[in-house]
């Protein structure tokens, strides 16, 4: 549950508190709202705009707790940075994940306590460093002999995580491309770390990013153990282990048993648990709403054509490109016969032949300029880096509300 004052605070902001509504029914009711209200205006809008139910990002965090209880969860920023979202989960006690230093002031106002933040980038830039330790914030991650020295000379009194790297081949987005240090690094990294004072705290691995193998995690946490024994033979004391994000709803339940009993397994039950999840927080909690600007018949009949919208892979569909992401879209209301169809590609609405959204899609034929298509789940790595290109996309609006989930 969230804390009773943050959550009074948080729904008198938000537009349409239903609590007793399922997730689905209030989404498309307030789509259908802002589309009708948009439509009586004399100038409508066709911009796209968001639908962030924040009762899903709540439900999320409370099933986190229920299936990993032992495992405080630092939400990764940069999945989707939005004040409502941030100042939700902040409410709900939950830590947070930065990788820069406008992340991390971003969050600490909200949580004021800077041990509540990992910064979790290997690479850092060096006045960042700085900065953290300014506002106080000591976790962060190294894999590099080269970090070490820069944490050195900018930040000797930070608590650092030992990031190793893993088996990402069921994942996604893979990481371990770019970041994490193989076995045969640690004893230089760790003997480094000892004979120039650093202090070595823990390890943390990321299975890569939309993880569906739950055994992926207990090969980490194995690994994780050797790591933990190598850095104690160098003096380390170890007391924290950050089991990184990739969590995906549909496999979490599975995910947080083979975590669990690997914790068990590996000896893990008196240390300090973190994780880093993004995209379970949030990726379900926001639909986008793009209007069609565009109809192009390539057949005579109309059963075949293109439909050219008003966001697509430079605005916050970026996650087709960026995220491997496949989105569906669906027609908000479909109107006239639905039994005949036609086949469309879908577009954005930028003059790039790059700016494909789905390359065939079933709609209604009666289909057409000033419909409105809506993408779900789409909460993750969309608004966070979405480009305002060729000049669309600046400023997409986000209606909140808060549903029962269901
Ligand atoms: N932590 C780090 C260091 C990451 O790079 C990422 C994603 O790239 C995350 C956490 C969040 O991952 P996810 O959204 O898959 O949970």
């Amino acid at each position: 549950t969230v804390a009773p004052l943050a959550r009074a605070s948080l729904l008198s902001r938000i537009g349409n508190v239903q609590e007793h509504v399922t997730s689905h029914d209030l989404v498309h009711k307030t789509m259908r709202m802002i589309v009708a209200s948009r439509a009586k205006e004399s100038h409508p809008s066709e911009d796209s705009f968001f639908v962030g139910d924040l009762g899903v990002v709540a439900h999320q965090v409370r099933s986190w707790r229920d299936n990993l209880p032992s495992v405080q969860p630092h939400y990764a920023v940069k999945c989707n940075s939005e004040p409502q979202v941030l100042r939700l989960l902040a409410g709900l006690d939950v830590s947070f994940d930065c990788a820069s230093k406008h992340e991390i002031s971003e969050v600490l106002p909200l949580i004021r306590d800077p041990r509540r933040i990992v910064y979790a980038n290997t690479v850092k830039h060096p006045s960042y460093i700085r900065y953290a330790a300014e506002v106080g914030v000591k976790r962060m991650t190294f894999d590099s002999v080269d970090e070490l020295h820069k944490i050195k000379e900018n930040h000797p009194d930070a608590e650092l995580l030992l990031r190793i790297v893993t088996d990402d081949s069921a994942s996604l987005c893979r990481l371990s491309c770019k970041f994490g240090a193989p076995p045969d690094m640690w004893p230089d990294l760790l003997k480094t770390a000892r004979d120039i004072g650093l202090n070595v705290i823990g390890v943390a691995f990321h299975v890569g990013s939309g993880c569906t193998n739950s055994e992926s995690y207990r090969d980490a946490i194995r690994d994780a153990r050797l790591a933990f024994a190598e850095a104690e033979a160098y003096g380390h004391t170890m007391r924290v282990l950050d089991i990184g994000g990739g969590f995906e709803t549909e496999t979490f339940v599975d995910t947080a048993k083979h975590i669990r009993s690997a914790i068990s397994e590996f000896h893990f039950e008196n240390t300090e648990l973190i994780a880093e999840p993004g995209r379970f927080f949030v990726s379900k909690a926001f639909t986008l709403a793009t209007c069609v600007l565009g109809r192009r018949l390539t057949k005579s009949d109309a059963s075949e054509g293109m439909l050219y919208l008003s966001d697509g892979v430079y605005g916050n569909l970026n996650l087709i490109i960026f995220d491997h992401q496949v989105v569906q879209p669906t027609l908000l209301e479909a109107g006239g016969s639905s039994d005949t169809t036609m086949t469309a590609s879908v577009w954005g609405p930028t003059c790039d032949g790059l700016d494909r959204i789905n390359q065939v899609v079933e709609f209604p034929r009666t289909v057409n300029v000033g419909d409105w298509l809506y993408f779900e789940n789409v909460g993750a790595y969309s608004l966070s880096a979405s480009t305002s290109f060729n000049g669309f996309n600046r400023g997409c609006e986000i209606h909140y509300v808060y549903s029962g989930v269901h």
